[in-house]
């Protein structure tokens, strides 16, 4: 038996809203989903008239979905932006290789300049090589950490004024979740803000940060767009598929957690008084730090001397190395 749309469209739904519970046409949903965007974007005043965009593009449904729908909203709403796309290349074979191919599809299906940094270049180490070093148990603490710097290096080198992060709702709850089982005072107070930038750093927005992942698999599916849903190689990031995975059994029994969490982690204030590492630039490379010596040059010093473990954990050594700014 047909339900009807009900946005009163006139038509029959074809889904039923994981976010809203609504039932809706195809139509009325594409409407809702961009709208929903659209007043993240306004009322968080993520962009300004004339600026420069780089959209982080992983070839992954999040960010494919991100570029589509940016490109889409700045002609509807004369936005006024320029969009690119910014990718960075870890060296994982089978992997990031095969993602590329789907990016270089967005570039010209979107048509947006494209521009790859690579860790080969920017480091001298392909993640296939490093976890020759290190082994697949620490591997996504180097890949996190040099992606980071990556797409701080590749928004300076563009000069770009923002660049665009396809972090939906699910990845802020399963990262606010994280932080609390960590008791990480100070990744909890920034990881919900929907604009983060340091002291000499370009700042990243999150447009997608009230989507929810359900509704963007839907939209890119609908909207056939292509986009590259592999699980890298070296994965899994065995402590987010815990919280992930107990999310989604939460989100069984009460389907409006993902966003209770999120306002839950908006609203946590921390006592004043506490004290909360203070953000600089790295005395070698310049790039944002808390540290004298930033967790990418530690972790870069360790591989380049044959110790790639120096980096790891919060040994003293290694904390009085990074605090005396000291070469090792
Ligand atoms: Fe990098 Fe780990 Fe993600 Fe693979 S799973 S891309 S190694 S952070």
């Amino acid at each position: 038996m047909p339900v009807p749309c009900s946005a009163k469209c006139g038509k029959n739904a074809v889904l039923k809203r994981p976010k809203t519970g609504d039932t809706l046409c195809k139509e009325c949903f594409f409407w809702a989903f961009e709208t929903e965007i659209h007043k993240t974007i306004t009322t968080g005043n993520l962009f300004q008239p004339g600026d420069v965009v780089a959209v982080a593009a992983s070839g992954g449904k999040d960010s494919t979905v991100l570029a589509y729908v940016l490109k889409l909203l700045n002609r509807r709403y004369n936005y006024g932006l320029k969009l690119l796309l910014l990718s960075v290349d870890e060296g994982i074979t089978g992997y990031r290789d095969d993602s590329l191919e789907t990016v270089k599809q967005n570039r010209d299906d979107y048509e947006m300049p494209l521009t790859i940094l690579s860790y080969k270049d920017l480091y001298g180490w392909t993640m296939d090589e490093i976890v020759k070093q290190i082994g697949r148990k620490n591997n996504c603490t180097f890949c996190g950490v040099f992606r980071r710097q990556a797409l701080d290096r590749g928004a300076a080198m563009l000069k770009v004024n923002t660049v665009a992060t396809g972090h939906n709702a699910d990845d802020l709850a399963e990262t606010i979740l994280m932080n609390v089982l960590r008791g990480d005072i100070a990744r909890l107070q920034r990881c919900t803000a929907i604009v983060t930038s340091g002291e000499g750093t370009i700042p990243r927005v999150k447009p997608l940060k009230y989507t929810y992942e359900k509704e963007i698999v839907m939209y890119a599916y609908f909207k056939r767009l292509v986009y590259f849903s592999t699980e890298c190689v070296f994965a899994p990031n065995a402590y987010r598929g815990h919280a992930r995975t107990f999310l989604k059994d939460l989100e069984k029994i009460r389907p409006s957690v993902i966003m209770d969490i999120l306002h839950s982690g908006e609203k946590l204030s921390i006592r004043e008084g506490t004290k909360l590492p203070t953000r600089g630039t790295c005395t070698r490379c310049g790039f944002v730090s808390s540290q004298p010596v930033c967790k990418a040059c530690v972790l870069l010093e360790g591989l380049n001397s044959g110790l790639p473990k120096l980096g790891i954990g919060k040994s003293s050594k290694v904390n009085r190395l990074r605090n005396e700014a000291v070469d090792f």
